[in-house]
């Protein structure tokens, strides 16, 4: 077993990661509230605490990790747009409403993270099916003077706990001083935070022992990861933007009702996302969700790559130039592994990668390194580990139409702009582009590098070159499976009376001679444009 480190917000170093027990290691993430469709900033932890649990399984074994993640489905923005529905004519019960909202949400949530590749966690509780316990941990709380009751309100009485601030280290005054504190005339001292609050007749509210209300944010999480992992549990996970004062306000509640339990040991908290270098916001005009996304085109498994190729410590900038490196990348992948079988043992060298702090980035280097190799086996292993090259995740996937088979002038010209690239003279490499487009060749750029693809067509040459020693021998049955298998992956090949033959539309062009005199031009304008950037013949 690899041994794996983590980074630990608590304690700000890396850990030896050791569970309380490694026949079920627990982790919780804090989930989203079930309001509207998930943006692209909510996803990231989706995709950073699923590739954590693929890890995890991978380690101690599938059956061995629960994952938790929460659906908070009682908030004043859901009531709102429940209230909302009532006002226009809906005659049914604001429960029924809320339910009915919520349940919506929840199956979006649902389709657009699986979308993601994301696994589903091992459990995922509603808010509102844990009113019992949160009401039970507040009146612990209240009984051993951590809580008050105020005015139909519960508070938490931050004073109380003398670690409070310790996760994100910061003094109490400090915090005071920085955030914006909502001073109501019922609080002790500005920094309580309220465990309950009561309900008004058009609110959804439950019973309980200081009246018809609901509760606050904080404590679900600490009232439902009690209650599904315990006193101690191993991972709890959530966005940087969670940490103060979510994660601080739960570590008070929770360490202060179960003194004797560690709440959480490993604290681990993802970067924000931002969006061509901007931080993502309406005003701006760059707020969009995955189904947005989604729905432009772009394959859920590509916005995963993007997500991992960036450590989760580190903020991440979701480019349009990103996400077309990474489909390039992954087009790539799937073509070179078409026909593998994944490894059974992962390489080690990955795993350690992975170990080390969830190095997502440093993984998907050695998934080049492998595929440079040729190595589909560990490619595909090592992939499907992080959650890419599945079958499910495969449905965008197919081989690019009019790939060509080495050919030298191709080569050239993409050399040249590659050179154009790397000086900005983005203009040359673009026109370049067009007119290998134009006569069918396929152009996939990334940050880096730019090239045109081959894959393709050796592949289809290859199948054909097997169908044809079926052939040979008789075995006709056999190349036809060969050349059913090529069709799926959208190669054509043919076999008929002359024996197999393979026919591409660049095959098509090629045999007109139109091909030959294009490529020349173009190798032709990629010399002159060499050139004209004063690069040396
Ligand atoms: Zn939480």
């Amino acid at each position: 077993m690899t041994g794996i480190r983590l980074y630990n917000t608590r304690t700000r170093t890396k850990e030896d990661f050791a569970p309380i027990d490694s026949a079920n290691v627990r982790m919780y993430v804090c989930g989203p509230t079930v309001y509207d469709r998930a943006h692209l900033g909510n996803a990231r932890p989706v995709v950073v605490f699923d590739t954590l649990f693929r890890l995890l399984r991978h380690e101690y074994g599938p059956d061995h990790v629960t994952y938790v993640r929460n659906f908070t489905d009682v908030d004043d923005k859901i009531n709102a747009r429940a209230a909302e529905m009532k006002a226009a004519g809906d005659a049914r019960p604001l429960e029924a409403i809320i339910r009915e909202l919520t349940d919506g949400t929840i199956g979006w949530y649902h389709a657009d993270m699986d979308a993601l590749g994301a696994l589903r966690p091992t459990i995922e509780p509603r808010a509102t099916e844990f009113i019992g316990q949160m009401i039970a941990m507040i009146a612990g709380l209240i009984t051993t003077d951590h809580a008050y009751v105020k005015e139909g309100h519960v508070l938490f009485r931050v004073r109380s706990y003398c670690d409070y601030g310790r996760l994100s280290g910061r003094s109490v005054d400090d915090m005071i001083a920085g955030a914006r504190v909502e001073v109501a005339p019922f609080k002790e001292d500005p920094m309580d935070f309220v465990l309950w609050k009561p309900s008004t007749d058009d609110l959804p509210g439950w019973e309980s022992p200081w009246g018809r209300g609901r509760p606050g944010w904080h404590i679900e999480c600490s009232a439902m990861s009690h209650e599904l992992l315990g006193e101690s549990f191993d991972i709890h996970g959530g966005g940087i933007d969670l940490q103060f004062p979510h994660h601080e306000n739960e570590i008070a509640q929770s360490m202060c009702a179960y003194p004797h339990g560690d709440f959480a040991r490993v604290w681990m908290h993802n970067e924000m996302l931002q969006v061509e270098g901007k931080k993502m916001s309406k005003s701006l005009g760059n707020f969009f969700t995955v189904r947005d996304l989604l729905d432009q085109g772009v394959p859920g498994e590509v916005i995963r790559f993007v997500m991992l190729s960036t450590h989760y410590s580190k903020p991440m900038d979701w480019t349009a130039e990103k996400a077309a490196g990474a489909e390039a990348t992954l087009r790539k992948w799937r073509t070179m592994t078409f026909r593998s079988k994944a490894d059974t043992i992962t390489p080690a060298e990955f795993i350690e990668a992975l170990a080390d702090d969830l190095n997502s980035h440093q993984a998907i280097t050695l998934i080049h390194k492998f595929a440079r190799q040729g190595n589909g086996g560990a490619v595909l292993a090592c992939a499907r580990l992080i959650g890419l090259l599945t079958p499910e995740l495969g449905d965008w996937f197919t081989f690019g139409e009019g790939t060509v088979s080495g050919d030298e002038r191709i080569d050239e010209i993409s050399m040249v702009r590659n050179e154009a690239r790397q000086k900005g003279l983005y203009e040359f490499s673009d026109e370049l582009r067009d007119m290998l487009i134009e006569i069918g060749v396929g152009v996939f750029d990334n940050k880096f590098s730019s090239a045109a693809y081959f894959e393709a067509e050796n592949l289809k040459r290859t199948l054909q070159s097997e169908a044809w020693s079926f052939w040979r021998s008789g075995e006709i049955g056999k190349a036809k499976e060969i050349a059913a298998q090529a069709a799926e992956a959208g190669l054509k090949i043919y076999v008929d009376e002359d024996g197999p033959s393979a026919v591409t539309g660049i095959d098509e062009i090629k045999a007109q001679g139109f091909f030959e005199r294009k490529i020349l031009n173009i190798l032709k304008r990629a010399r002159e444009i060499r050139l004209e950037m004063g690069v040396p013949q």
